[in-house]
């Protein structure tokens, strides 16, 4: 959440940081602002409100300089008014910093300033934390110098509890822009004669490709055309020069109205990615080398715990029901917020996963943490390459999904539910699965990209279906077995975009309370595919149906009676159950967008939501 730009060069700052926070803007978008410096001179300008209205402004009256901080906030300290935009300034008013991150001890640090004579403009943590900054510099008595600015910054980094991915820069000290980073990500980007500190690499793929991903409690110092990192103790420390994956265009829209539709309709060639060069039919099984894992110690695990939040836990969810079906291993989910703080037993052989798209979840960060505390092999399940997840994991399966922009997740779910059945299909051909069903299991998953290109063809019946119940009060959303976490994520995606009140549950669970809410006013969306369940599947049906509630089914092709029972159908293609979950979750991620775009929602950009949780 929340994103940052630092930029110091040649060239004007603005436009580049302009352009940077657009790239950055799904991160957070309550208010947005820049600040830079030319000759000693140093100019703000910041909003609430999205990045047009910062441009707004800065077209009025253009902010000069070749150097320059900007940021897209995502509230967490005060609310959202143009005072409580970053940069925040120190009391000199010579300091500028941006912030993505909690400071968790600044009362305590806001009433020492304010004995101090501190005077504050905003409710912000963020700007407590400037103050900080430029007091101890100020109360200095040496040369105000780069390194006594440096000493100053990391004394101020070392008296402040909570996370912080933070730049900087001072009237006094020109030529050059400070960053740290601690529990929030920031990244170094080495131009030509420019560099950079962004939360994001997608800020600066126009400018260079090149970066180092930064370790907590990397203190970084950037000048046109050098930089340093030194820990938090000033001692040198190894980094890695790291080139990008992906390219300026796949983080563009191109021809699609919402970066979510364009992902949506990426999902065939994610999934394809995420099984390249991992199927091996000469021995039926898959290969993922980066778990770092032999098959002996594979046979060895007892146990799967699957650490994650929101989309991807879902994911997490069809992740046990595979890795049981096919493996025979017991599996649990969890959520990563409510793992850090619960006592889990877990015995010695549980392995455990991380799952998350950007690598940079907090809570899932700090379970990984904990997990790997107690001797755990832990292993991540990212798309990020580089990411904080992949890199202080024991090993992993990357996604290649390609980058994913839109708010709410879509190409990361199934891309997620992809690599989580090539592991099922590793575990399971290690213990029961025999050679003939590895190779079903793998066909299944090698026809499974032309299935989710015929779904994405429902496109336009689907958005006539958003049409149909647009004035729906709130949805149900039921499912059984493998396709129940399907129905969580299609009611979380439809809650997400387009703010209708929506329930995921066990279609089992029906009669046991929910069958109360049925009626005309709240539709039901039962996702059954053929399975073992799908005559139970029919009752439930013919129980809503007997209520009045209208039902939307998403059901294999050819089943008649379900196009009597309900009143409208979505069809997908006839499967194996273990790969149903990838094609009934394609439908809901389009009805909740056509519906959300019906109802005038900013899909892109939903409210009070950003990308990448990186604040508890
Ligand atoms: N805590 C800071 C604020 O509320 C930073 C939030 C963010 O990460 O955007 O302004």
């Amino acid at each position: 959440m929340c994103g940052i730009i630092g930029y110091i060069g040649r060239a004007e700052a603005t436009p580049i940081l302009l352009d940077g926070l657009r790239r950055l803007e799904y991160r957070g978008y309550d208010s947005a602002g820049v600040a830079t410096l030319l000759n000693g001179t140093m100019e703000v300008r910041k909003c609430a409100g999205r990045i047009t209205n910062l441009a707004q402004l800065v077209q009025k009256d253009p902010p000069n300089g070749s150097i320059g901080i900007g940021h897209t906030r995502w509230a967490t300290h005060g609310r959202v008014t143009d005072n409580n935009a970053h940069p925040h300034l120190d009391q000199s008013g010579k300091l500028a910093l941006i912030h993505n991150g909690v400071i968790e001890n600044v009362e305590q640090i806001r009433e020492q300033l304010l004995s101090q004579g501190h005077i504050f403009r905003s409710e912000t943590d963020t700007e407590v934390f400037a103050h900080l900054i430029g007091r101890i510099f100020d109360d200095n008595p040496g040369p105000r110098t780069q390194r006594s600015l440096m000493e100053s910054f990391r004394l101020a980094l070392s008296q402040v509890i909570g996370t912080y991915g933070i730049a900087m820069f001072h009237v006094d000290v020109p030529d050059v822009i400070l960053g740290a980073r601690r529990g929030s990500p920031l990244i170094l980007g080495i131009g030509k004669g420019q560099n950079f500190i962004v939360s994001d690499v997608s800020a600066i793929l126009a400018h260079t490709r090149e970066v180092v991903y930064l370790e907590d409690y990397d203190v970084v110092s950037i000048e046109r055309d050098n930089f340093d990192i030194r820990s938090l103790a000033g001692t040198g420390t190894s980094f890695q020069v790291s080139q990008v994956e992906f390219t300026l265009e796949e983080a563009e829209k191109g021809s699609y109205p919402h970066f979510m539709l364009k992902e949506i309709f990426e999902q065939p060639e994610a999934i394809r990615n995420g099984m390249r060069g991992r199927l091996s039919k000469e021995e039926s099984t898959a290969k993922l080398g980066g778990l770092n894992m032999s098959s002996r110690e594979l046979r060895d695990v007892e146990r799967i715990v699957l650490m994650a939040c929101g989309t991807a836990l879902h994911a997490g969810m069809v992740g046990e029901c595979l890795i049981e079906n096919l493996a025979h291993l017991p599996t649990e989910v969890e959520f990563a917020s409510e793992f850090r703080y619960r006592n889990m037993p877990m015995n010695k052989d549980t392995l455990v996963f991380a799952i998350s798209q950007s690598g940079e979840t907090i809570d899932t960060l700090a379970a990984l943490r904990e997990s790997k505390r107690k001797g755990h092999r832990t292993l991540g399940i990212c798309n990020n390459v580089g990411s904080t997840i992949a890199r202080e994991s024991d090993g992993g399966v990357y996604m290649h999904a390609g980058p994913e922009i839109g708010v709410a997740a879509t190409k990361s779910f199934t891309s997620q539910i992809t690599i989580l059945t090539l592991l099922a299909l590793l575990l399971g051909r290690i213990r029961h699965l025999s050679s003939a069903q590895g190779i079903d299991v793998i066909s299944a998953l090698e026809n499974l990209p032309d299935k989710v290109r015929q779904v994405l063809d429902l496109s336009d019946h689907i958005a006539d279906l958003a049409a149909k119940y647009a004035a729906a009060e709130g949805f149900l959303f039921f499912g059984r077995q493998y396709s129940y976490p399907i129905a969580l994520e299609g009611a979380l995606k439809l809650k997400e975009i387009s703010y209708k009140f929506a329930e995921g549950h066990p279609t089992s669970e029906l009669k046991h309370g929910i069958i109360a809410l049925i009626r005309p006013e709240v539709p039901s969306i039962m996702i059954m595919p053929d399975d073992a369940v799908f005559d139970k599947n029919i009752s439930s049906l013919e129980q809503i149906k007997a209520r009045k509630g209208p039902v939307i089914a998403v059901a294999s092709e050819g089943r008649k009676q379900v196009a009597v029972l309900a009143d409208d159908v979505i069809t997908i293609p006839k499967c194996p159950d273990f790969v149903s979950p990838i094609l009934s979750a394609v439908p809901l991620q389009l009805f909740a967008y056509h519906l959300a775009v019906k109802l005038g929602c900013d899909v892109d950009k939903p409210r009070n939501l950003a990308k990448s949780v990186t604040v508890e």
